[in-house]
């Protein structure tokens, strides 16, 4: 009997725009008439060994820039595979102006926050977007609005620095995988500051759901793991939400090799969730190791391996 009672929150893991990015990808490889190489440009979601899958299949996966400087690596000829996470239009007209090899595996929601910037825009509307810095979603829905007319704002203070003119007409749009509660202080600051703002939140379905029940299954344990990659902004949002909203401890680990076992010491309940990048099998290793965990083994040195 396991000593820890672990609690499998749902829904957890992939979500359809991850599960439809890797589908599009693996359906790539395996196409003996696309052109090689074939390289996707930045991850293709945010997990190691979602990217790792992708390598072995001959998928080469450019990473640590911009998209519109990752493609100057692709060579003439080759495919390009876009992310889940979007690209500008920019990066598209490049691709398309060297004939570059392309397919988009931009999520759908990701797609409906480009039309909507592309509507605001046509409209005469200058855009405030919430979102995470230097996180590649934001770049891609940004490059839809001219430069001076986009804004990125994270935190409450710095809408203090936004330098519209009051009587702009502005959209406030948001990135698909934030927080849901952060989102909201952040809402109501650009409110307070520009009153006749319009509010468009693109929180997806995916993210929220996830949230809630993460929110939810917090009050019946007595800490939550997230497993989730360091640069899964949906995984850091979970273990922010547990511990701002839910009130209780939250630790994220990337995969089973994390796991402390001093963790647990004191622990009868343990929530387990995952953001909505992370490969099942990777939260099933963590869910079995905590079904096995006995504390005897850990106050016994002699116990472990
Ligand atoms: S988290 Fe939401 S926006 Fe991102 S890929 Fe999944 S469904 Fe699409």
């Amino acid at each position: 009997m396991a000593e820890i009672e672990v609690v499998k929150i749902t829904p957890r893991g992939y979500c359809y725009g991850v599960v439809d990015a890797m589908t599009m990808a693996k359906q790539v490889a395996q196409d003996p008439n696309v052109p090689r190489p074939i390289f996707v440009l930045g991850q293709i979601v945010h997990n190691r060994h979602a990217v790792e899958a992708l390598e072995s299949l001959g998928i080469q996966t450019l990473d640590g820039g911009r998209r519109l400087e990752l493609l100057d690596q692709v060579p003439d000829g080759a495919t390009v595979i876009f992310t889940a996470h979007g690209v500008s239009p920019d990066v598209k007209r490049v691709a398309r102006q060297r004939g570059l090899n392309c397919f988009d595996a931009t999520c759908p929601d990701v797609t409906k926050t480009h039309t909507l910037i592309q509507d605001k825009v046509r409209d005469g509307y200058s855009i405030i977007y919430i979102g995470t810095k230097g996180h590649p979603e934001p770049e891609g829905a940004m490059g839809e609005a001219p430069s001076g007319r986009v804004a990125l704002v994270t935190t409450v203070d710095d809408v203090e620095h936004l330098g519209f003119d009051p009587k702009t007409s502005l959209a406030v749009v948001t990135q698909t995988t934030l927080s849901q509660w952060d989102t909201q202080d952040v809402i109501r600051a650009v409110q307070r500051r520009y009153p006749g703002a319009e509010v468009h939140n693109e929180i997806c379905l995916a993210t929220q759901l996830r949230q809630e029940a993460a929110v939810s299954a917090a009050s019946t344990v007595d800490m939550v793991v997230v497993v989730g990659d360091r640069r899964s902004n949906n995984s850091n949002r979970l273990v922010e939400v547990v511990d701002k909203v839910g009130g209780k401890p939250a630790i994220r680990v990337e995969e089973v090799g994390d796991l402390r076992e001093d963790w647990f010491r004191d622990v009868h309940t343990v929530g387990v969730t995952a953001g909505s990048s992370t490969p099942s099998q990777v939260t099933r290793a963590v869910i079995q190791w905590l079904e096995n965990y006995q504390p005897s083994n850990y106050a016994n040195p002699a116990n472990r391996t």
